[in-house]
């Protein structure tokens, strides 16, 4: 009988809780619409896309906020037990709020959007030098890649919402065509640059992706996460490469302090090369409201417009 009891007391603080079977089988939520959380701006971007009237999206990171270095609140616990659904970027990008997430994962679904990227395309990602299964987690700046992550997004919302699921693979579809049109111009711009000046220089290694899509050369002064150090060494390297290449312009990104470039580009200016900030770039999180990133379509559209502006600074002719 005591057995009984427990046993009733457990299930009904499990159904309080909304607690699932875990992430592989979750059960259909009975809310609607699904309340939806999301850690940066780009995944809640492509879950309000996907998602349309049948979600309501909250962002825990607040924009020009740094994911790598980010350290949840109290009150980031409460959003995240609150909602129906987490959706974060995964391969470590959040790796202040992973421990917790984790956490609430035995509870309430909560998917990183890389998921299908890590298992099933894994030689798509690119690893860290060093390997062991580390990746670079800034998949968004390679379109395709990031179409897979809404499609991902689709699939998930429609478990949890199966009376709706040709909405979310309709609207993931609808978004995706948006992620391939905003491919196409990518490539048309960035061609447009001479081959000897593609090498794209920014604070953290957060554009190998995107390098490696348009056919540019990355090179930065931190490593995969802000979290790295900038060592003289590499600052030194850097400052021979630009002066050797003759390369135009460096990046600063929205995110990160600009200091440590400038510095570079006084190195390089003191070597009697002119090098100069081709201006600032959305890397690992949107602009405020009424910026030109305050969407991630207007975001990486303001990048690729200012890459290929800063190249051409003291073009001949
Ligand atoms: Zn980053």
């Amino acid at each position: 009988m005591a057995h009984t009891i427990i046993l009733g007391i457990l299930l009904f603080f499990c159904a309080c809780l909304g607690c699932t079977s875990g992430r592989e089988n979750p059960s259909p939520s009975r809310n609607y619409p699904l309340r939806v959380l999301c850690t940066t701006g780009m995944i809640a971007e492509a879950v309000a896309a996907v998602g349309g009237r049948h979600v309501v999206v909250e962002q825990l990171m607040p924009p020009g906020v740094d994911p790598h270095l980010y350290r949840p609140t109290a009150r980031d616990k409460w959003r995240i037990n609150a909602a129906d659904v987490v959706f974060y970027n995964g391969l470590h990008l959040e790796g202040r709020l992973e421990p917790l997430l984790a956490k609430r994962g035995g509870f309430l679904p909560v998917y990183a959007v890389t998921e299908n990227l890590l298992t099933r395309w894994p030689e798509r990602l690119r690893p860290l030098a060093e390997g062991g299964g580390i990746y670079d987690p800034h998949v968004w700046l390679d379109p395709l890649l990031w179409a897979e992550c809404v499609r991902f997004v689709g699939e998930r919302l429609a478990e949890l919402d199966p009376e709706r699921a040709a909405d979310y693979q309709r609207q993931a579809e609808q978004y995706v065509a948006a992620l391939l049109e905003l491919d196409r111009y990518a490539r048309e711009q960035l061609a447009t640059i001479p081959p000897t000046r593609r090498v794209l220089v920014t604070t953290h290694d957060a554009f190998g992706y995107f390098g490696r899509r348009y056919g540019l050369r990355v090179n930065s002064l931190q490593g995969l996460s802000t979290l790295d150090e900038i060592d003289l060494q590499s600052m030194n390297a850097l400052i021979r490469e630009l002066v050797a290449e003759q390369i135009p312009a460096v990046f600063v990104e929205s995110s990160v302090s600009p200091r440590a470039l400038q510095a570079v580009v006084a190195g390089c200016q003191a070597l009697g090369h002119s090098l100069t900030i081709g201006g600032e770039l959305y890397a690992d999180c949107l602009g405020p409201p009424g910026s030109p990133g305050e969407t991630f379509l207007g975001a990486f559209r303001w990048n690729v417009d200012t890459i290929v502006a800063g190249f051409r600074w003291g073009e001949p002719g």
